[in-house]
């Protein structure tokens, strides 16, 4: 194969003006010179999402989807995230819960089922306006070759300095950039300032909060930090979570025992599903879960 070297500033650049809308996920396709596999149908509509202030509903019907042919990663996923509420899946490395994540932000399309939002099967909207509505945090962020305040701000396109510092409080990383030289003019990535696993999960948590989408995906969005860092993220997501379409896809359970329902997927279906206090009674895979991480040392990302 030929590889061809590209500076990603360069493409970075390009691709700036010409999609200033979409999501780093779009961008890092493109970086990744792979080739997008979904289109937009013919005649398709903008998605329609419910005055400002309120949420849509979120359904999955008996979703089958393989990367590969040969091998299927979802096997009839059912379940519904009501307008406004939070559902949250866990289960072993493997079992497809990031794969939902992409399939609700359309990376791919499905080969059984529905995703619907509202009624509108993903598949028949404009996936600008579907990418537009969703805001995912995802597990390994990849930031821009780009300022601080690029990464963050790209969560919404115009935003004020003073906005992009309110995120970035929040998603407690304010005082880290305000400490460099050259604060939010700072560039990150490649080759520039590079940071920890878990400072770029607070730059991604930054932008989703500016972008303050009605639909957020949070992709064990706290795992790279320690847990005093998780505890105050966790309390900040839960208040942008408030009245919001959320699913959290969770590795530490204390972060889910709050949820409408918890689903336990295990090799591509849903093993369990039901509320925390549900869930233990019935003593099952997710009770097992539960009494493991109670043993678990408090740092232990
Ligand atoms: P989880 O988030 O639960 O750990 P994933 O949804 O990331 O699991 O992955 C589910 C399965 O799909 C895994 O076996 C993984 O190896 C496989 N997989 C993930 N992405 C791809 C891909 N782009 N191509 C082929 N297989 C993939
Ligand atoms: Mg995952």
């Amino acid at each position: 194969m030929i590889q061809i070297y590209i500076p990603l500033n360069f493409l970075g650049v390009i691709y700036r003006e010409i999609k200033q809308n979409l999501t780093d996920l779009d961008r890092m396709f493109v970086l990744m010179d792979r080739p997008q596999e979904v289109a937009d149908a013919p005649g398709a509509l903008a998605l329609a999402l419910p005055a400002a202030g309120s949420a849509p509903t979120v359904r999955l019907d008996d979703v089958h989807f393989a990367y590969e042919a040969s091998r299927p990663i979802l096997r009839g996923v059912s379940f519904e995230i009501p307008a406004g509420r939070t559902v949250a899946v866990v289960g072993p490395s493997g079992a497809g819960k990031s794969t939902l994540a992409r399939l609700l932000f359309r990376f791919y399309d499905i080969q059984g089922g529905a995703i619907t939002i509202d009624g509108q099967d993903i598949r028949q909207v404009v996936q600008e306006s579907l990418r537009r509505a969703i805001g995912i945090v995802p597990q390994d962020t990849v930031l821009f070759n780009d300022t601080v305040a690029y990464n963050i701000g790209y969560g919404r396109p115009g935003a004020s300095q003073r906005e992009i510092e309110q995120a970035a409080r929040a998603a407690r990383i304010h005082d880290f950039i305000a400490a460099t030289p050259q604060g939010y003019q700072t560039m990150v990535g490649e080759r520039g300032l590079k940071l920890s696993g878990g400072e770029k999960q607070r730059v991604a948590i930054a932008r989703t909060l500016l972008k303050n989408p009605p639909i957020l995906v949070f992709d064990e969005a706290t795992s790279a930090l320690d847990s005093a860092n998780e505890r105050a993220i966790q309390a900040e997501l839960r208040e942008v979570a408030r009245g919001k379409t959320t699913l959290v896809i969770a590795h530490r359970l204390s972060t889910v025992v709050d949820a409408h329902e918890i689903l336990v997927m295990e090799h591509g279906r849903i093993a369990e599903r039901g509320t925390h206090a549900a869930l233990l009674a019935a003593g099952g895979a997710y009770a097992r879960m539960w009494a493991l991480q109670q043993n678990v040392g408090e740092d232990r990302p």
